[in-house]
């Protein structure tokens, strides 16, 4: 066992040998002149500490040993210390005596030598010694960092506990710092250590001394092999905290095994309890069959003619009907009129070649005519739907194109025809490179994906990718907001999906209900976010995957986009949406620069769209709105059937559809379809038909 401070090193062997170094002026040499200079010295030691620990310990002063710092030579049998009972008698006495405390007992108390691992896990030796001008104390790390203090009386005083004396101090100090309970901080030059009852030293980095002192400590670590057992207290120390965790480890899995006992336990017993019910259930049964064939006998009866089963329910009554494929069934004469129409072949080659690169995915499922042959076959196409279609499709970019007709000469496709015309219109599979087959399965789900509803089924949809894609090319949208093509892609896939499975019933019938949706998504734009996370989910599909062409980073803004869009469709958030709106356009129209501005102005014309009823022709007008007030009603109804209060404008029984139109007009279509005539100057004959319409109710009420 080692003690080193300021010059002296006291090394103690367990047999009670001391060794003993002395070091005049330290700071002043090299590492290899001081060791030359080491003048060692061996005493006798008297162990007399029976209790003596092996990890370190109090050196006893045995009588013939003074103070290390005093030069050794002047060591003499005279130097007696006093009896250690003595510091207490001065301590009582200047409690009762009130007189100065004399301090020549100090330096005949025992140095103190120990050592513990630090909170870093390196080995940390300490040394404390009583000195002429007070406490001289010392600490040095495995790193040969050595921190000195040297307190004065004064200091000594005020650190040791008052009902103390300095034996019991140190041995406490000595006992503290063993357990580790004695706290060692470190913040650059300095050293904290600190007692368990508040007891500080601060101890400065001593920079001079740090060098020769390791190298001394190491001398003798290397001598004593101190290293190896240091190595090895850290082993236990480790091997001690294993054991402890196994033992964590062990007493977990007993306790996870008693609950899965006892849930077999239970799950045992339930299902003897069910194997009971069942046995006597299918008792029952035989004795209602045997029942059931004595009366048929009784009654001359087959019991196989009495099967009667429900008739099917009338189709189309409620529910949205998924394909039973992935497409719908295909008019392809038709979709090889609309893709000569607006992507006719070059040249023979692109109606006969084998198709090789991404670049002729466009191909994969239509080939197109020359534009010759289109013309030909569209002058002598005979009347019926396809002809009607076609008639349809030549007002594709104007404000009344006509979904009604569409859907009802596509076997409801309008969503799936117009769709494809427009993707040929913006020549996005071309420019995108869009796999045919995987664009006519997407359009085929999200048209098979809208309920029959009287008014958001898909005509809705198609209706709203319509307005959208209008606003666009002939409003501009895509100059002013300098639009990439998977941006416009974005676009119209957000509009024919934006209310996609929609149950015919509103969000607030949902909240009030706590149907399913309204738990999923918190209540907030339940069926928004239902629309988008139904229609994303599908995506996940390759062959539905839309965006496989897209590079990763469009196909997220992408998706971005339609969410924001698609969100901002809840009327609910109208104001709040609308107000960003008016607050952005009031500074300047240069929307174009930042995603979020363009998304912004985006989202209004994906509103306008959803909305755009108001601003169509009287006729269609009238059509819509009769529908929706159908929808309203039925939803009216439910509530109704339910107990509940029937929303307002949804009662059939008090309907007043004109006044609610007008006022749906004053506060929300005008006020929207101006602002949008701000940004976008050729939409304002929108706000004008929207006044003639509105004049019409007047007219009526
Ligand atoms: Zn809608």
């Amino acid at each position: 066992f080692f003690s080193a401070w300021f010059g002296p090193i006291v090394i103690v062997h367990d047999t009670g040998i001391v060794q003993f170094w002395s070091v005049s002026s330290v700071s002043n040499v090299l590492p290899k002149e001081s060791k030359r200079r080491m003048r060692p010295m061996i005493l006798n030691f008297e162990r007399k500490d029976t209790n003596h620990k092996p990890t370190g310990g109090t050196f006893t002063n045995n009588g013939k040993f003074a103070s290390p710092l005093e030069p050794l030579e002047n060591l003499s049998d005279s130097q007696t210390p006093p009896a250690l009972h003595e510091p207490e008698t001065a301590h009582h006495d200047r409690d009762h005596k009130n007189e100065p405390l004399s301090h020549d007992w100090l330096k005949f108390l025992p140095p103190l030598f120990t050592s513990c691992p630090d909170p870093t896990g390196k080995t940390l030796y300490i040394s404390a010694l009583v000195v002429g001008q007070g406490l001289y104390m010392s600490a040095i790390d495995l790193n040969g960092v050595c921190y000195t203090t040297t307190l004065n009386y004064t200091e000594v005083d005020r650190i040791r506990p008052m009902q103390q004396d300095f034996e019991t101090f140190f041995k406490a100090m000595e006992k503290q710092f063993q357990e580790r309970t004695f706290r060692v901080y470190r913040s650059g030059a300095k050293v904290m250590l600190i007692l368990k009852d508040d007891i500080c030293f601060s101890l400065l980095h001593n920079d001079d001394t740090a060098t020769v002192m390791w190298n001394m400590v190491s001398d003798v670590l290397e001598s004593f092999s101190l290293r190896t057992s240091d190595n090895s207290a850290e082993g236990v120390v480790q091997l001690r905290e294993q054991l402890e965790r196994l033992q964590n480890d062990i007493n977990e899995e007993i306790a996870r095994k008693k609950v899965l006992q006892s849930s077999i336990t239970r799950s045992e017993e339930e299902e003897r309890q069910n194997m009971q019910k069942y046995g006597s259930l299918q008792n029952e049964a035989v004795t209602l069959t045997q029942e059931w064939q004595q009366m048929c006998e009784a009654m001359g009866l087959d019991p196989a003619d009495l099967d009667n089963p429900l008739p099917p329910p009338a189709s189309g009554s409620y529910g949205r009907q998924p394909l039973a494929t992935d497409t719908r069934e295909l008019d392809i004469s038709l979709l090889v009129l609309l893709k000569s129409k607006y992507s006719p072949a070059n040249d023979e080659s692109d109606r006969f070649r084998e198709l090789e690169s991404p670049k002729d995915r466009w191909l994969k499922v239509v080939r197109p005519l020359l534009s010759n042959e289109y013309k030909t076959q569209m002058k002598n196409l005979p009347e019926g739907k396809t002809q009607l279609v076609m008639k349809c499709m030549e007002k594709l970019d104007e404000w009344d194109f006509d979904v009604w007709t569409l859907q009802d000469m596509t076997e409801q496709g309008s969503i799936f025809y117009a769709a494809y015309a427009m993707f040929l219109r913006w020549d996005l599979f071309r420019r995108l490179e869009i796999d045919e087959q995987i664009a006519i399965n997407f359009f085929s789900q999200v048209e098979a994906g809208y309920h029959p509803n009287a008014y958001h089924n898909s005509m809705h949809g198609a209706d709203v990718m319509h307005i959208v894609h209008y606003i666009l090319l002939k409003g501009q949208g895509k100059e002013k907001l300098q639009l990439k093509d998977h941006d416009v892609l974005a676009m119209l896939v957000a509009a024919m999906i934006h209310d996609f499975d929609h149950p015919g019933l509103n969000n607030n019938f949902h909240i009030k209900v706590q149907s399913y949706l309204s738990t999923l998504y918190n209540d907030r734009s339940v069926l928004e976010n239902h629309h988008l996370a139904e229609v994303f989910d599908l995506m996940k599909t390759p062959r539905f995957n839309l965006f496989h062409c897209l590079k990763p980073e469009h196909a997220l803004d992408a998706r971005e986009t339609m969410i924001e869009v698609v969100l901002a469709t809840d009327m609910g958030l109208h104001a709040k949406v609308f107000g960003a709106w008016k607050r952005r356009l009031a500074q300047n129209h240069t929307l174009h620069k930042r995603k979020d501005d363009q998304r912004l102005a985006l989202s209004m014309c994906i509103k306008m769209a959803d909305i755009s009823n108001c601003g169509r022709p009287l006729d269609m007008y009238l059509k819509w709105s009769t529908k929706l007030v159908e929808e309203f009603f039925a939803q009216g109804d439910n509530e109704r059937a339910r107990g509940d209060t029937v929303s307002p404008f949804m009662d059939r029984q008090q309907p007043h559809m004109g006044k609610g139109q007008v006022a749906f007009m004053n506060y929300v279509i005008l006020p929207m379809f101006e602002s949008i005539g701000e940004y976008l100057p050729e939409m304002m004959f929108a706000v004008d038909i929207a006044l003639t319409n509105k004049a019409y109710w007047k007219q009526v009420e």
